[in-house]
């Protein structure tokens, strides 16, 4: 029939633009695994496709590789999304279901040639590595999106099964490699593969593209040495600010004497020094406020507790822990400390001017020896060009 032939052209054209769509999408940006491998699963399932229903082109036994290769289109599809877990299918149990399953796939073509015994085998198979892979899916379901992709591989299982239990009733006399006469298994089957790769090929795109949004935005707001946020992210933390007050003071935070760390040790030593400074901030001030490098050796912290006491009891808790923070040997001789100013945020007062007061309380920490914290004074008692 002309339809069988016009359908069984639009899968491998669908799959090859999805392929060349993942290509695109691996090479951009400096590439994802997940991207690559989807490629590398679509352009097998082209293949496969093309071989098994265009079978009347190539020598009869050639079709028989159609059937590995869409056991590798499953494999690859599941490891393109759960890569982005840092997962992939269980490899011993694939590689045993592989080894098994071409055995007596080829047994079935070379010493047999029984239809009956290879469509049974590639579904067995076929079921087994996706059931392999949904604990996979299932142990990553945080997401809405993730949620959607275990619940569309879960009912991709189902199909399987049902195909498979469905295929013993149904009438297979019209299979032939030779002519163009399908069997209502096959129509089943390049059917509901359709829809099952489509959803998937659809779910991995946006899948990918959120990890793309999402590493983008993350360099963005985080500081690549540090891990904090950087002066960006600090801005993100605090558009909030205006409408809901989250934040009750701010400090500021610069590591004493830094230059001469730098020139002493070198600058690795003082890269190391920023960033056990942050991990001591972050390690205190986790579940009181958030922390942000504003730049060089200098970091913010926005505190939630918006009482006086409190607020200086952290700062101190914060400086002295500083102070005894040591790196790793042979490093652990360097010592260093850091200033701290302080600012409770004052009603209707913006995050800016705030972190204006903290920075001349920070000026006069510095001023009058280092290694202390320094209280700002209120913002009434300033005049108001004074705290610019
Ligand atoms: P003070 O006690 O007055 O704050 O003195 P300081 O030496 O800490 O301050 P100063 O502003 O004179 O020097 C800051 C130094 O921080 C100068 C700069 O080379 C260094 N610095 C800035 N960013 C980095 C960085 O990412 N890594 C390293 N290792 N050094 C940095
Ligand atoms: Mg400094
Ligand atoms: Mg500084």
């Amino acid at each position: 029939m002309i339809t069988d032939k016009i359908f069984f052209w639009v899968l491998p054209v669908m799959y090859g633009v999805f392929t060349a769509a993942f290509m695109t999408l691996a090479r951009s940006d400096g590439g994802s695994a997940s991207a690559r491998k989807a490629a590398a699963a679509f352009g097998m399932g082209m293949l496969a496709i093309i071989l098994d229903t265009q079978r009347s082109y190539f020598p009869s036994w050639f079709f028989t590789l159609a059937v590995p290769l869409h056991w590798l289109v499953l494999l690859y599809t599941a490891d393109a999304f759960l890569v982005r877990h840092g997962e992939q299918v269980p490899r011993k149990p694939v590689a045993m279901l592989f080894g098994g399953g071409l055995a007596v796939n080829l047994a079935a073509t070379f010493i047999v040639d029984s239809v009956a015994i290879r469509v049974p085998n590639a579904s067995i198979v076929a079921i087994a590595i996706i059931t392999l892979s949904l604990p996979g899916f299932f142990r990553h379901r945080t997401r809405r999106l993730d949620k959607v992709t275990a619940f569309v591989v879960a009912m991709c299982w189902l199909c399987y099964v049902v195909r498979f239990a469905f295929y013993f009733t149904l009438d297979q006399s019209q299979e032939y490699a030779e002519t163009s006469q399908w069997s209502q298994y096959m129509m089943i089957f390049y059917f509901t593969t359709a829809v099952f790769a489509l959803s998937l090929a659809f779910l991995l795109m946006m899948a990918i593209t959120a990890d793309l949004i999402a590493r983008h935005y993350a360099d963005a707001t985080v500081d690549a040495l540090t891990g904090v946020c950087n002066r960006r992210g600090f801005e993100v933390l605090t558009e909030k600010q205006a409408h809901k007050r989250e934040f009750g003071a701010v400090l500021m935070v610069d590591l004493d004497h830094f230059k001469q760390i730098n020139d002493a040790f070198g600058h690795g030593v003082g890269d190391g020094v920023l960033v056990a400074t942050s991990q001591t901030l972050l390690n205190c001030c986790k579940g009181f406020g958030e922390v942000a490098r504003f730049g060089g050796e200098e970091f913010v912290v926005l505190l939630r507790p918006a009482d006086h006491d409190a607020v200086l009891q952290l700062a101190e808790l914060l400086r002295t822990a500083i102070a005894s923070t040591r790196l790793d040997p042979p490093h652990d001789v360097v010592h260093f400390t850091a200033s701290i100013g302080v600012a409770l945020i004052e009603a209707d007062e913006a995050i800016d001017d705030a972190i204006r007061r903290a920075d001349m309380a920070l000026y006069r920490a510095k001023e009058s020896g280092r290694d202390r914290v320094a209280s700002a004074r209120s913002a009434k008692s300033l005049p108001k060009r004074a705290a610019l």
